[in-house]
């Protein structure tokens, strides 16, 4: 089996990942990947936006770290990408980092459904007890179909990330991820299955099957990631999420280079 490339993958300079580019480079040699893709989180307009991101200053250093990885492992393949926060009003931002540098990819991800609850965050598990989880879904959705509409990302990160610590609403959310994948069709980008899931309270890849069924109907594409914030987390259950990708109807995955697609088998 020829494992798909891994697209999704942090550095230290988020400052909650461990391990150098040139680590994880290593590690993907060792199962034998081909192909990944640095997709760390990308700066914002205000470096003291959060914690959790590297600062505007840091790009180039960013860039630099991913060159070395390459130069030391010419024979894998690895792509220059980040994994850009999608907040309405940022578009302008985010078109000022593409232009930056010669990305091959952008991950679009929601994880702030407000100015400041970034719902992923372990610290602000609290602020779930004050909502009721449909309505964050709502909201999140809402985001994530903004994104997928914008042009602005060739890749919607962990599509279903409101689930990630297990908290799920009772009422049928068909129809949000009905309408968010219409957009991210009609939009021509792709989503990603994101093993990350497997290490977080929901214990399952993002997305679920019933959504990534859906996406298969509606002619959505894929990438795959493991989301590693560790040399050892590189291609991580990547068979699980290409029996789970299979099983949903897919044999096909897209990769990209210079910002342009190209679909490969599974
Ligand atoms: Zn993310
Ligand atoms: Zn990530």
């Amino acid at each position: 089996m020829i494992l798909p490339a891994d697209y999704h993958m942090h550095t230290p300079l988020c400052r909650h990942a461990a391990g150098e580019p040139v680590e994880y480079a290593r590690h993907a040699l060792s199962l034998g990947l081909t192909e990944i893709g640095f997709s760390d989180h990308s700066p914002m307009p205000q470096d003291d936006f959060d914690s959790w991101r590297m600062f505007d200053r840091q790009l180039d250093e960013y860039v630099a770290k991913v060159r070395l990885a390459q130069q030391t492992f010419p024979e894998l393949t690895i792509r220059l990408a980040l994994e850009v926060d999608y907040l309405p009003g940022h578009e302008g931002w985010i078109r000022q980092l593409a232009a930056r540098h010669p990305w091959d990819y952008f991950i679009g991800s929601v994880h702030y459904v407000s100015e400041t609850w970034d719902i992923d965050n372990p610290a602000k598990l609290s602020e779930w007890k004050k909502r009721d989880p449909f309505e964050v879904w709502q909201v999140y959705f809402d985001r994530l179909t903004a994104a997928a509409a914008s042009g602005l990302f060739e890749i919607i990160g962990h599509c279903d990330l409101p689930k990630k610590f297990g908290i799920r609403p009772v009422q049928d959310c068909t129809p949000l991820y009905d309408r968010f994948l219409t957009a991210v069709a009609q939009a021509g980008c792709a989503i990603e299955l994101n093993t990350a899931g497997l290490r977080k309270d929901c214990r399952e890849i993002y997305p679920a099957r019933n959504v990534l069924e859906l996406a298969f109907q509606k002619n959505v594409p894929i990438t795959f990631g493991s989301d590693a914030h560790a040399p050892d987390e590189v291609g991580m259950a990547f068979a699980e999420a290409v029996s789970l990708a299979q099983g949903a109807g897919y044999t096909k995955a897209l990769r990209f280079e210079q910002r342009r697609a190209r679909t490969v088998g599974i």
